[in-house]
């Protein structure tokens, strides 16, 4: 076929590749023991595709890492992640900060508890904050494979003390597994700072339009990635070129974009503190949260992230639910109420109907700030709250 002079990458849909003869064939085989990131034939999409290779590089020049893995969801990111250290019998225990996300916690229950019965322990947070003299025992008590944890917690934006939290785990000889998806590599790049794995829910900011579901896991290790290389292959996580393309094209904005919601979030935030029908507004940048000094410690003048969750004023449970429905209402047709977050428009989730039983809190509604003009969504909430 001819050399087409084009600029942007191919997309390369085979599900096989053309290995020509026995030889070649062969020797591409048994280079595939390697689990080489980059092999020097493709064989089959599921080992590995060029196009989600290319993206892959993309991904790795974000995070500052030595390699990337893509797969189709952020669960499978935490699936490929959380597996490579599972050795059958000898899977030692691993410790989960409980503050993740609820994905996360009904993976930790169905998937590792229920049906792979691993001895997994919980650390919990109290009253919004982290114990650290309870974490240690815990490291000390459990001594865990791993520690898995997120830097900025989902719905109360509880920023950790990081620094502290990895020093405590390489002490006690945990490696460290790190949710980045609320993070982001702009605010912070864990691998930078000694953690050994780091996912992201792609599904969110990195691809940021709400029209992608993927997922991927980033280090620096080469082993882990071999293991990781093999465990997705063979369990089948595996993310379409057509996707990864999408993805690739998606992530050259992610930097502009990432800046703007969190500009909006903190304008936003600024705003809503000060209005009258508003009790309390939870964004790690506003003065008032009770993880802001952790949050500048992690973040410095980078940003504070694209999310944030306030509370409606009202005289009762019973008047703040209908009060926050009563907000949604006034919403409907501009910011709606999607489950997900990370979009460029901005779209809100009341945390009674979905956390429940976690946060019973019924005038409580999470904002994930879009990149729209600051200006026209000050407009479309004054004025949904002036309707409640
Ligand atoms: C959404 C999300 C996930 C799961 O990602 P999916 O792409 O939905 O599978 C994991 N962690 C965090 C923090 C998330 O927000």
């Amino acid at each position: 076929m001819k050399k087409i002079n084009a600029n942007h990458m191919p997309l390369y849909r085979e599900a096989g590749f053309n290995l020509q003869n026995s030889k070649r064939t062969k020797e591409a085989f048994a280079a595939e023991l390697d689990h080489a990131h980059e092999p020097e034939d493709y064989i089959y999409s599921r080992y590995r595709n060029p196009t989600t290779v290319a993206v892959e590089k993309q991904i790795m020049a974000l995070e500052d890492c030595k390699w990337a893995l893509l797969v189709e969801t952020g669960m499978a990111a935490i699936d490929v992640a959380v597996s490579v250290f599972q050795k059958g019998k000898d899977t030692r225990p691993s410790l989960y900060f409980h503050e993740i996300y609820g994905g996360t916690n009904s993976f930790i229950d169905t998937v590792l508890i229920k049906r792979r019965n691993l001895d997994v322990h919980r650390f919990y947070a109290t009253d919004g904050r982290y114990d650290f003299v309870e974490l240690e025992r815990m490291l000390a008590e459990i001594k865990p494979e791993f520690l898995y944890f997120e830097a900025v917690s989902n719905p109360m934006l509880i920023v950790a003390d990081v620094k502290r939290i990895m020093a405590l785990a390489k002490q006690y000889e945990a490696k460290i597994i790190v949710d980045n998806t609320f993070g982001t590599p702009l605010l912070w790049k864990p691998l930078m700072d000694g953690a050994d794995l780091v996912i992201h829910s792609a599904t969110k900011y990195l691809s940021g339009h709400g029209n992608i579901t993927a997922g991927v896991i980033c280090g620096n290790d080469e082993e882990l990635m071999k293991e990781a290389i093999e465990y997705r292959k063979w369990a089948g996580h595996f993310l379409s070129p057509d996707d990864a393309y999408r993805l690739g094209t998606q992530l050259k904005s992610f930097e502009l974009r990432f800046q703007k919601h969190c500009d909006n979030a903190m304008a936003l935030a600024t705003y809503l503190e000060k209005h009258p029908q508003i009790e309390e507004v939870l964004y790690p940048g506003l003065e008032s949260h009770p993880t802001r000094k952790e949050a500048v410690a992690l973040f410095g003048d980078k940003g504070f992230g694209g999310m944030l969750t306030f509370d409606i004023k009202g005289d009762s449970d019973t008047d703040k639910r209908e009060k926050c429905n009563r907000f949604i209402a006034a919403l409907e047709d501009t910011i709606p109420l999607v489950p997900t977050l990370g979009e460029v428009d901005t779209i809100l989730l009341p945390v009674e109907p979905v956390w429940g039983a976690k946060y019973p809190l019924p005038g409580v509604i999470r904002l994930s700030v879009g990149i729209e003009s600051i200006e026209k969504l000050k407009a479309l909430i004054g004025d949904a709250l002036g309707k409640m």
